[in-house]
């Protein structure tokens, strides 16, 4: 790479809350839990994080609430190496959390999108200029709907490729499904996505995640395999997420398609090593190792 690729992730970031407990509560009950524990998350921050790692030039657009969690999660990415110029705190909201309750095979979360809500087609406006200057766009579906559809039609009249992760899954309209480069869902998503397809030729955009087994893509019509890198697994929260920054580095590189779904298959079978969505986020040197 002679100079770095730039990434601009358009995405949610959220805190974590993490608590663990033998024993779920019922109605009106209250419990005693195990333990306790704050992780930055969210998956746009997540893939920012990701790609950062793996040696790209990353903006984030996105936004936090003007809180203890905001301030914190807003240095974490600085000191990932991500420019957060375009990262607001925003008064009199909340940053968003997602509460997570870990319980033996039982785990259940709550989303809270807080601030994520605060970037809208006109907060996406006031910072085009990180849209601009980017090599590669990368979205997730944790921010409106409209942001996405905005975020698209921007990056098509500007000429910029974008990847959409569509997670988690709602149906998508139309323009946005033909407008987009590259759409990545896992497995799970690729199946209900199925039936909102107008057009077999959207396939050869699809990048279908499958865990451990790796990968697929479509090559003239035919489902192409890219194999996953058997590796011994500690917590794969994160795998997906480590999957699309390590596509959006490689792609932004002008990495051809095998390839760089290859490169993201390898970061993203180092992730699930470690334990936490960005614990295991491993950095080039690591992922270059890794496939020597
Ligand atoms: P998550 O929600 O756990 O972050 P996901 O459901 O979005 O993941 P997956 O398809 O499970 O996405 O995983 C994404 C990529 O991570 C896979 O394409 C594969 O390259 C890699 N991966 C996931 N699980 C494993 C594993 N057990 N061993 C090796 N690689 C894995």
């Amino acid at each position: 790479m002679n100079e770095k690729s730039t990434v601009c992730v358009v995405g949610s970031i959220n805190m974590d809350l993490t608590v663990s407990t033998s024993v779920i509560p019922n109605q009106g009950e209250t419990v005693l839990g195990e333990s306790f524990a704050t992780y930055p998350g969210g998956k746009g921050a997540n893939q920012a994080v990701a790609a950062a790692r793996l040696g790209s030039h990353v903006k984030m657009v996105g936004a936090v609430g003007h809180d203890v969690f905001g301030i914190s999660l807003k240095e974490h990415l600085q000191k990932e190496g991500i420019d957060t110029s375009s990262t607001e705190l925003i008064p009199e909201q909340s940053t968003g959390t997602a509460t997570i309750i870990l319980s033996n095979n039982d785990n259940r979360i709550i989303v809270a999108p807080g601030a994520n809500r605060s970037v809208t087609p006109s907060y996406v406006e006031k910072h085009r200029a990180a849209i601009e200057e980017s090599d590669i766009i990368l979205l997730q579906m944790e921010i409106p709907i409209e942001t996405i559809s905005y975020v698209v039609t921007i990056a098509k009249e500007l000429n910029i490729s974008v990847i959409l992760n569509p997670a988690p899954y709602q149906p998508l309209p139309a323009a946005i499904l033909n407008q987009v480069d590259y759409m990545t869902p896992n497995a799970l998503e690729a199946e209900l996505f199925k039936n909102d397809l107008i057009d077999d030729d959207l396939l050869e955009k699809w990048i279908t995640t499958k865990g451990e087994q790796g990968s697929s893509l479509y090559v003239n019509g035919k489902e192409v395999h890219i194999p996953g890198y058997p590796v011994p697994v500690k917590d794969t929260t994160g795998a997906g997420d480590t999957f699309n920054g390590a596509l959006a580095t490689q792609l932004a590189q002008g990495i051809s398609i095998k390839k760089a779904v290859s490169f993201a298959n390898a970061a993203a079978a180092l992730s699930v090593t470690e334990k936490g969505a960005q614990g295991g986020m491993p950095t080039l040197g690591e992922v270059e190792n890794f496939l020597k």
